[in-house]
């Protein structure tokens, strides 16, 4: 079924999810350093600084819609300890780990950036889940809370052309 967008008052079919490309450690690496302090995957991502090396690794931030059964998926970064990522890195079965959720999400005024996240592992190639510490932060909110779809529709137009 269309909606009609009042973001961009285009009729839109089915929601695309929204992924962040790399976390943004890794971004703030001067591109002729990545070679050497860095690695990278779709799912994977490591970078070496004056502290060490730290551990990231890609999942999916759901947001229910109001209204729809399907939510709005969010793709981000979040760093986990070295055992656990070497864990994941061999798919061993997982209970839930901590980790810091290492994107900003430019829609959101208050920064997204190191909000506290417990992340579910799913085996096989299914990406981790992301559940947000329920705080009052409104990325937090929203994800307790849903959005509405044209709330979604605005966060896409932010990162992907109309
Ligand atoms: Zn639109």
């Amino acid at each position: 079924m269309a909606f009609r967008c009042t973001a961009c008052d285009a009729d839109h079919e089915a929601l695309p999810d929204l992924g962040m490309r790399a976390p943004d450690p890794y971004l703030a690496v001067p591109e002729d350093e990545r070679a050497a302090r860095t690695t990278f995957s779709e799912d994977r991502c490591t970078v070496e600084d004056d502290d060490g090396v730290h551990y990231f690794v890609r999942g999916v931030l759901y947001i229910p819609i109001h209204g729809q059964d399907e939510p709005f998926g969010l793709g981000v970064w979040v760093s986990q300890s070295r055992t656990n990522y070497e864990r994941y890195e061999r798919n061993e079965d997982m209970e839930p780990t901590f980790g810091w959720l290492v994107n900003r999400i430019g829609h959101y005024a208050e920064d997204t950036l190191l909000l506290k996240t417990r992340v579910h592992f799913h085996g096989g190639t299914s990406r981790p889940t992301f559940e947000l510490e329920p705080t009052a932060h409104p990325l937090a909110l929203d994800q307790r809370c849903g959005i509405s779809l044209a709330r979604a529709w605005e966060i896409v137009h932010r990162y992907l052309p109309n």
